[in-house]
């Protein structure tokens, strides 16, 4: 293009006010005001003029001015905090929003987010009352605990718990269980940020009763147990039990403190699951306090659990630090009534202990109905039941493959990851699994509702396709 045609181009680009008094633009005043109108309609003017400037857009029209204004309004008042249908079968998803709250627990939150509540009012005495209160009560029965405090999530749990106990001190860590949990939760930074001195003690396949023992001295306030959420060590492996460390810590008259990651509440064999204790179990075993996250095992809101000896958490409730980390009502709202679903028996309630408690043939039969339902959408598609491993997730039961069944399907014309992205980007988006360019829907994480919205989806998809 020469000098000229260029000019030419720039010269035919409206003036502001034109295009902000054209009908297909002041429709948007229902999105936007005046002013945020008049801000994107001149961000997408002068990326026009660059275009046309580097030779890169070749002719202009109102219409592309128009269809460029019309995916920005979509895409600034469309929310971005959505949500989305599980079917890769991994229950406690970090990036998927971890546990899915109970329909009672959803209820509760309602009920207090838009209305006046009790968060720290004590109604019977009518003055002050602790926000606290409403669940701690819950958290001791359902462990056995002297006392309970929540906070913000389980890394702020732990990094209370050290800050008020052990700053200026060390604690007592094995090198087994330095862990570093996603997103950046490492044990030695937090003991760093806490101010507390971390001794490491053992090596990384074996720790014996004797490191600690030479370990606790003078300077130590905690011996410290971590769970190795998200990694098993297998083969030549040891490490101290509860028991003996809870006499070593009482021995020295220091503090033991665990912390255990996902916290769950009912016997895991109740779930087909084996081998980490509840927190009940941590407790009877001696443990001082316990530190736990709420959005993992327990299927509740995100939250940090700090459970134990009532002294050492009556410690915990007034250190400062705690203001910086406590829990909102609607977090509130929603724990008490997931924990009094527990008290109740009905944890099966909870959708992330009911989708862990599945049996394989109802994730199968679910798997059929999605087959029968995507049958009349999808012609030409080939579609079977296979069997696949589902995963507990959250940094919990890292080493067991939950059985489990999924929908495989393939589309003419249409990669696996193609299938995935179209998935993604639907008005009701859902993130799936793929294996030998099939794309997999896990039956046991979907949940009610998501028959209909993949139908759609997939319809959606197809038309688009046709296009
Ligand atoms: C998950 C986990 C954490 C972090 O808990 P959040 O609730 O995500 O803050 C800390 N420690 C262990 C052992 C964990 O498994």
């Amino acid at each position: 293009m020469t000098d000229e045609d260029i000019q030419g181009l720039l010269r035919g680009i409206p003036a502001m006010e034109k295009v902000l008094n054209d009908e297909r633009a002041s429709r948007y005043l229902k999105y936007l005001d005046r002013e945020g109108l008049k801000e994107l309609c001149s961000s997408i003017l002068n990326d026009m003029r660059v275009e046309i400037l580097s030779g890169k857009r070749k002719q202009f029209k109102d219409e592309d001015l128009f269809s460029l204004l019309d995916d920005r309004v979509e895409s600034m008042s469309a929310p971005s905090l959505r949500s989305v249908v599980n079917g890769t079968g991994v229950v406690v998803h970090t990036n998927l929003g971890r546990s899915c709250l109970s329909p009672e627990a959803v209820k509760a939150v309602s009920e207090v987010a838009g209305r006046y509540n009790t968060l720290e009012y004590d109604l019977e005495a009518g003055e002050r009352g602790q926000r606290n209160s409403h669940v701690e009560w819950l958290l001791c029965k359902l462990t056995g605990a002297e006392a309970a405090v929540v906070v913000n999530n389980n890394a702020g749990a732990v990094l209370l718990c050290l800050a008020a106990l052990s700053a200026g001190r060390s604690a007592v860590v094995s090198r087994g269980e330095l862990v570093e949990i996603g997103g950046s939760f490492r044990i030695p930074d937090i003991m760093t940020f806490s101010g507390t001195r971390l001794v490491e003690v053992g090596t990384t396949n074996r720790t014996h009763l004797r490191d600690y023992e030479r370990a606790v001295g003078e300077d130590t306030a905690i011996v410290m147990k971590v769970h190795p959420s998200n990694f098993r060590v297998v083969g030549f492996h040891k490490e101290v039990s509860r028991e003996d460390l809870a006499a070593l810590a009482e021995d020295k008259g220091v503090i033991f403190m665990e912390d255990l990651g996902s916290g769950i509440l009912v016997d895991p064999g109740k779930l087909g699951l084996s081998g980490e204790p509840t927190v009940g179990d941590c407790i009877d075993a001696g443990v001082d306090l316990v530190t736990f996250s709420g959005d993992k095992l327990l299927g509740g809101p995100q939250i940090g659990a700090v459970v134990g000896k009532k002294k050492l958490v009556d410690s915990i409730r007034t250190y400062p630090l705690l203001r910086a980390l406590r829990c909102d009502k609607m977090t509130l709202a929603a724990l008490e009534a997931t924990l009094r679903l527990y008290l109740r028996g009905n944890w099966n309630e909870i959708p992330t202990l009911a989708m862990l408690s599945l049996d394989g043939d109802a994730i199968k039969k679910r798997c059929l109905s999605l087959m029968e339902a995507l049958d009349p959408v999808l012609e030409g598609a080939h579609m079977e039941v296979v069997a696949v491993d589902d995963a507990v997730g959250g940094g919990a039961f890292p080493a067991t493959a939950v059985p489990g069944f999924a929908l495989s399907v393939s589309l003419p014309d249409l990669s696996s990851g193609t299938i995935q992205e179209r998935l993604r980007s639907c008005d009701e988006p859902a993130v799936v699994g793929a294996r030998d360019g099939r794309i997999l829907i896990h039956g046991r994480t979907l949940m009610e509702g998501d028959l209909d919205r993949l139908v759609r989806a997939f319809t959606s998809i197809l038309e688009e396709e046709s296009r």
